[in-house]
C-alpha cells in the first residue's frame, strides 16, 4: 500500500488516546480513510498501539464489515435471509451479477463495486433489501438493482441515488434512509405520547435502591429473548465490586426476521437514552454504550445528535438535571457479526477484540466490559424502564399476564398482508396476532426468529409470552406455498456462516446439520437420518459455549417434532446390504498388482 495512504493512522489511533480497547473505531476510521485494513495499515495500527499485529489481525478478519484487500468503492451487501429469498432475492441477486458483470464475492475489474452477501439487515418487513455502503435499499426488484448499479456508475455519488425518503424519522436529514418506518400498531408503552424525561426526574427523585425495586416489582423480564429479570440483573451488578459500573444498551438485533430496534432507535432515542440514565443511576454507572449494529450505520450521526442534545439540555454530563449525578453515553459501533448479540461476546466486541462470547462464571453483573460490573439490556427493556419509572410498577403490571408483565413489539415479516412493528400486551395469542397482520391460512410460523420454534397451526392458539412462545419478537409467518425444509436449511446455513468457530459441538455440528438437511432435500435421505439428525441437534444443543450454539439446532428439532411429514415424504426406502458381495472379485484387481495374495484376507476360502 502506498505509505502516504497509511499516514492517517498515527493520527486516528491519537484520536482515540492510543488506546487498544477503541479497536473496532480505530478499524472503522482506518477502513473508511484507505478502502481497507491491509496487512500494511494492520502493522501500522499494531506500532501506533504497542500491540501485537495478530491482535489487530484476529480482529479485522473475524467481523465481515472489516476487509484485508481494498473492495470495491460500493460494497453492496444484498441480504439473503428467508425473508428477502422469499420475496425474490434470486432474481436481485441475478439483475446485479448481470449488471456488474461479477459474481458474489467479487470486485469488478474497476474496483469501482464489490458484491458481498449479507445474512440479516434488519429490512424484513421490506425485503429484498440491500446495503449499499452504509446506505440502504429496500423492496428491490432485478430492475431497481439495474437502475441502482447504472445511477452509481453514471454519477459515482451514493446521495444521488433515487429512492424516495422513508416515514417517520427516516426523512429526518441525519438519517436520510429509504427505510419506511412500517409501525402498524401503537401501544400503551413505547409509542405513545411520552411526557419528556419524567421518568428521569421521578429516578433522580428517589434513591438509587429504590430505582431498582420500583423496577423489580414491576416485573419486566428482559426484551431481547432471554427474559431474565432486569431488576435482579441491576441489583447484581450494584452489588459488585468496582471502581466503576457500566450501562450496555444491546442494538445488535441480528436475528433474521427482528426489526423492532430498528424503529426505537428511529422514532423515539430520548426514550432509549433515558431508560440507559436511569440504568447508570440504578446500578451506580457513569459509564453507558450503545452497542449498534453494523447494519445500522445510517442511523449513528442521528443518535449522535440526539446524544449531543440531551448534554446541552443537562441530560447527560456530569450533574445531570442538578441531582449530583454523572454518566454519560458514546456510540460502539459493530461490523456485521451476528454473534455479537450474544452479551458476553458484545462485551468483547466493545473491549476491541473479536466477537468471542466469555465463559461464565462470572456474569457480565459481576465482571463484564474492562472488568467491570456490567449490565447489557436491550433497546426495548430501556424504554420500558423509562416509563415504568414514570407511571410506576403497577401502571406497567396491567399490562400483559402476571409472569409477562408489560406490552412487546413484535416484528412481523413474511406471508401477512401488513408486515411491521407492532405494540402488543403480551399474552395475546398467536392466532389473534395472525389476524391482526392479516396473515391468511399460514402453514407456520418462526416465533422468535432463526432461533425460535416453528409453531404448527394447531398450536396457533398459544400465547406470546415468557411461560409459553416466548421471543425476542421476531414472527415470520410462512403460507401454504412454502418449503418448510428449505426454511430450516436457509436457518441451519444462517447459524453455519455465524458461529464463531470457538467450540467444536457449534463449529462442526451446524455444518455436519446443514449437510443431514442437504440430503434429506435432495431425496437422498433414510429414515435413520432423521435419528441422527436428531441426536446431532441436541449434543449441539447441549455441549455448546453460548447461546448461539445452544438455540443453533432449534430449527431442526422443532420441525422434528411438528412437521415430522416435511422431512418423511422425501426419505427414500433403505437399501438392503447386499448379500452377493464377491471378495475375490473386488481383490482380484490388487492382487494382480502385487502379484501376491492379500495380506489380511489372504487366507480366506475360495468362493470358486
Ligand atoms: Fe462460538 Fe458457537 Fe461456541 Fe458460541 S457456541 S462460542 S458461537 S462456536
Amino acid at each position: 500500500m502506498v505509505e502516504s495512504k497509511l499516514s492517517c493512522i498515527p493520527e486516528i489511533c491519537r484520536k482515540y488516546g492510543g488506546d487498544r480497547t477503541r479497536m473496532m473505531d480505530i478499524l472503522w476510521d482506518v477502513q473508511n480513510a484507505v478502502g481497507c485494513v491491509s496487512p500494511d495499515a494492520q502493522d501500522a495500527i499494531a506500532r501506533e498501539l504497542g500491540i501485537g499485529r495478530v491482535e489487530v489481525q484476529s480482529a479485522v478478519s473475524f467481523y465481515a464489515f472489516f476487509s484485508e484487500r481494498s473492495r470495491g468503492r460500493f460494497t453492496i451487501r444484498l441480504c439473503n435471509d428467508i425473508v428477502d429469498r422469499m420475496l425474490g432475492v434470486d432474481r436481485v441477486a441475478q439483475a446485479f451479477e448481470e449488471e456488474l458483470g461479477i459474481g458474489f464475492g467479487e470486485t469488478t475489474a474497476d474496483e469501482q463495486f464489490a458484491l458481498e452477501w449479507a445474512s440479516c439487515i434488519g429490512m424484513s418487513d421490506q425485503a429484498p433489501a440491500a446495503l449499499v455502503n452504509d446506505k440502504v435499499v429496500t423492496k428491490l426488484s432485478s430492475d431497481s438493482a439495474r437502475e441502482l448499479v447504472r445511477s452509481l456508475r453514471a454519477t459515482g455519488d451514493l446521495s444521488r441515488l433515487r429512492f424516495p425518503l422513508g416515514s417517520g424519522n427516516n426523512s429526518h436529514p441525519l438519517v436520510n434512509a429509504t427505510v419506511s418506518r412500517n409501525l402498524r400498531q401503537r401501544g400503551a408503552v413505547m409509542f405513545c405520547d411520552v411526557p419528556s424525561n419524567q421518568g428521569l426526574r421521578r429516578a433522580l427523585a428517589i434513591s438509587p435502591v429504590e430505582v431498582i425495586h420500583v423496577v423489580k416489582a414491576s416485573r419486566l423480564r428482559g426484551r431481547g429473548g432471554a427474559g431474565f429479570p432486569t431488576g435482579m440483573k441491576w441489583e447484581f451488578a450494584r452489588a459488585a465490586e468496582g471502581a466503576d459500573r457500566v450501562v450496555i444498551c444491546n442494538a445488535d438485533e441480528g436475528e433474521p426476521g427482528t426489526f423492532k430496534d430498528r424503529v426505537l432507535l428511529t422514532e423515539v432515542p430520548d426514550l432509549v437514552f433515558e431508560g440507559m440514565t436511569i440504568a447508570g443511576y440504578a446500578i451506580g454507572a457513569k459509564t453507558g454504550i450503545v452497542y449498534l449494529r453494523g447494519e445500522y450505520n445510517y442511523l449513528r450521526a442521528f443518535l449522535e445528535h440526539t446524544l449531543e442534545e440531551r448534554r446541552k439540555k443537562g441530560l447527560l454530563g456530569k450533574n445531570i438535571l442538578g441531582s449530583g449525578f454523572e454518566f454519560d453515553i458514546r456510540i460502539q459501533l459493530g461490523a456485521g457479526a451476528y454473534v455479537c448479540g450474544e452479551e458476553t461476546a458484545l462485551i468483547s466486541s466493545c473491549e476491541g477484540r473479536r466477537g468471542d462470547p466469555k465463559n461464565r462464571p462470572p456474569f457480565p453483573a459481576q465482571k463484564g466490559y474492562l472488568g467491570l460490573p456490567t449490565v447489557v439490556n436491550n433497546v426495548e427493556t430501556h424504554c420500558c424502564v423509562a416509563r415504568i419509572l414514570e407511571k410506576g410498577s403497577a401502571w406497567f403490571c396491567g399490562f400483559g399476564t402476571s409472569a409477562s408483565t408489560g406490552t412487546k413489539l413484535f416484528s412481523v415479516s413474511g406471508d401477512c398482508a401488513r408486515p411491521g412493528v407492532y405494540e402488543l400486551p403480551l399474552g395475546i395469542k398467536l392466532n389473534e396476532l395472525l389476524t391482526t397482520v392479516g396473515a391468511i391460512d399460514p402453514v407456520a410460523v418462526q416465533v422468535g426468529g432463526a432461533s425460535g420454534t416453528m409453531v404448527p397451526p394447531q398450536d396457533f392458539g398459544r400465547t406470546l409470552a415468557f411461560d409459553d412462545l416466548a421471543t425476542g419478537g421476531a414472527i415470520i409467518v410462512f403460507g401454504p406455498e412454502r418449503d418448510l425444509l428449505q426454511v430450516v436449511h436457509a436457518f441451519v446455513e444462517f447459524f453455519r456462516e455465524e458461529s464463531c468457530g470457538y467450540c467444536t459441538p457449534c463449529r462442526v455440528g451446524t455444518r455436519l446439520m446443514q449437510l443431514e438437511v442437504e440430503k434429506i432435500l435432495e431425496g437422498r435421505g433414510q429414515a435413520a437420518d432423521l435419528a441422527r439428525l436428531e441426536e446431532l441437534g441436541n449434543t449441539i444443543k447441549t455441549m455448546s459455549r453460548c447461546g448461539l450454539g445452544q438455540t443453533a439446532p432449534h430449527p431442526v428439532l422443532s420441525t422434528l417434532r411438528s412437521f415430522r411429514s416435511e422431512y418423511e415424504r422425501r426419505l427414500t426406502p433403505s437399501r438392503e446390504l447386499s448379500s452377493t458381495f464377491d471378495l475375490d472379485k473386488a481383490l482380484c484387481g490388487a492382487e494382480a498388482i502385487a502379484g501376491r495374495r492379500s495380506t489380511h484376507y489372504g487366507n480366506r476360502p475360495t468362493s470358486r
